[in-house]
């Protein structure tokens, strides 16, 4: 089921923006403001976010730039008033389409589904499956295995082991990871990306008794299978 955030203030409007979209087959999720908005993404991985411009805590179009940084999930904005500048802002911060209120529910359906099908068809370009001695990275299925044994990963430890597999024998300083992991900067501190690394090696080079995450002096991180470590 493909899954659908919807990311706006008027309640009545996403009430009945839920209900249609359910109607639909869609899973649904609601955010009645910015900020939960990016954290309920994160943590449920939507396949597509509509996206109100006008909310509390964090406007729309913090919201579109900052998930824009790290993540392609398709985005459409919904616009109250007929502004070209926001438009214009938006479509700049990445968002893939908008709608301008009021709307006909069948025209934003017909808008989901080109959204949804561009996207698939765009994430067949590429690797899907990243491999590295015995384990295996599915990007899809967003699945870790290592000789077939699922190895269960949070959303974060995920992104960083595709991040490091991906630039495989290629030093990789915190702030990059940071940057493209997160997203976002934290405040003054990449301990965070420290703390991951660690979840990620006793998750893996520990049980396994391998060295996957090289430490580099000075610079970050590595990632290279050494066996026997
Ligand atoms: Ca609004």
């Amino acid at each position: 089921m493909q899954k659908i955030l919807i990311v706006e203030d008027e309640k009545k409007l996403a009430r009945y923006l839920q209900l249609e979209l359910m109607h639909e087959g869609y899973d649904i999720r609601v955010s009645h403001d910015g900020r939960s908005a990016i954290e309920q993404h994160e943590a449920w991985g939507s396949d597509l976010i509509l996206l109100d411009l006008m909310l509390p805590e964090l406007s729309g179009i913090e919201v579109c730039r900052r998930i824009r940084q790290h993540d392609d999930v398709p985005i459409i904005m919904l616009t109250a008033k007929d502004d070209v500048s926001d438009k214009v802002m938006g479509l700049d911060m990445g968002a893939d389409d908008y709608m301008t209120k009021p709307f006909a529910i069948e025209e934003l359906l017909a808008r989901i589904r080109v959204a949804l099908k561009r996207h698939s068809s765009e994430r067949e370009g590429g690797a899907r499956v990243l491999e590295e001695g015995p384990l295996r990275l599915d990007r899809d299925s967003r699945e870790i295995s290592w000789n077939g044994q699922n190895i269960p990963l949070t959303k974060k430890e995920f992104d960083l082991l595709e991040y490091l597999m991906l630039n495989r024998g290629v030093a990789v300083s915190r702030s990059e990871l940071l940057d493209k992991v997160w997203g976002y900067s934290y405040v003054g501190d990449t301990n965070v990306v420290d703390v991951y690394i660690r979840y990620l090696r006793c998750k893996l080079d520990d049980p396994f008794h391998v060295k996957l995450i090289h430490t580099v002096r000075g610079v970050g991180y590595l990632f290279r299978l050494e066996e026997d470590a």
